[in-house]
């Protein structure tokens, strides 16, 4: 594999995998770059919806595609927000400070703060491709009761890591992504994509 499109037009995330992949000597493009439109998200499930991501990019470039879903599970909630985590409050735009402040709300008196990331990444090396690779990472925490720290993005602020001592959003980038759902995802990748 010479070239792979990314299901995705995050900036971050852009960096992130041409960093990871440029060692094998795969180059990362773009979905945006090829001019192609983000793929819907109907599904109920994070792994049903990269799966349809890189399937759409992959049909309409003829190229590899890699997609990607992530998301925050509460256990008291029933796994919500879960794949609706980017827009849990609703509204448009979405926004990451609504979404922690309607997290909150529905944790009020709450005693089972258990939560954790997923991420999925999902890629399929030609649309119809029967056997796609597929990485998943988990990382556990709570929801505090209040939010704290600057870095990282969405529930980061709200993200407690008993054993750390620390909001995820008062780690460092590099310190988030050895532990990370997201982290523990991409060396998955990797590792099989080592392999194939
Ligand atoms: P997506 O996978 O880019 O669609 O992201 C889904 C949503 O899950 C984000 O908008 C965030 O609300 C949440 N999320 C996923 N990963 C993280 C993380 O590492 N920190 C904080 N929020 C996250």
């Amino acid at each position: 594999m010479k070239k792979l499109i990314l299901a995705s037009n995050n900036p971050g995330k852009l960096r992130e995998f041409q960093h990871m992949l440029e060692p094998l000597g795969i180059e990362v493009l773009t979905q945006a770059e090829l001019g192609i439109s983000e793929a819907e998200e109907p599904h109920v499930t994070f792994i049903e919806n990269a799966l349809a991501k890189a399937r759409h990019v992959s049909k309409l470039s003829g190229l590899p595609a890699l997609a990607d879903d992530s998301g925050i599970c509460v256990a008291a909630l029933g796994g919500a927000p879960g794949v609706f985590s980017a827009r849990y409050a609703g509204g448009n735009p979405k926004s990451d400070q609504r979404n922690n402040e309607k997290l909150l709300h529905d944790m009020q008196d709450v005693a089972d703060r258990r939560a954790h990331y997923y991420c999925v990444l999902v890629l399929v090396r030609f649309a119809d491709d029967p056997q796609p690779i597929i990485a998943e990472g988990e990382w556990h925490g709570e929801i505090a009761h209040i939010e704290q720290g600057n870095g990282g993005f969405g529930y980061d602020p709200l993200f407690w890591l008993p054993e750390l001592g620390k909001m995820s959003a008062e780690l460092t980038r590099d310190e988030k992504h050895e532990i990370s759902h997201r982290g523990q995802a991409m060396r998955v990748l990797l590792q099989r994509l080592r392999a194939e």
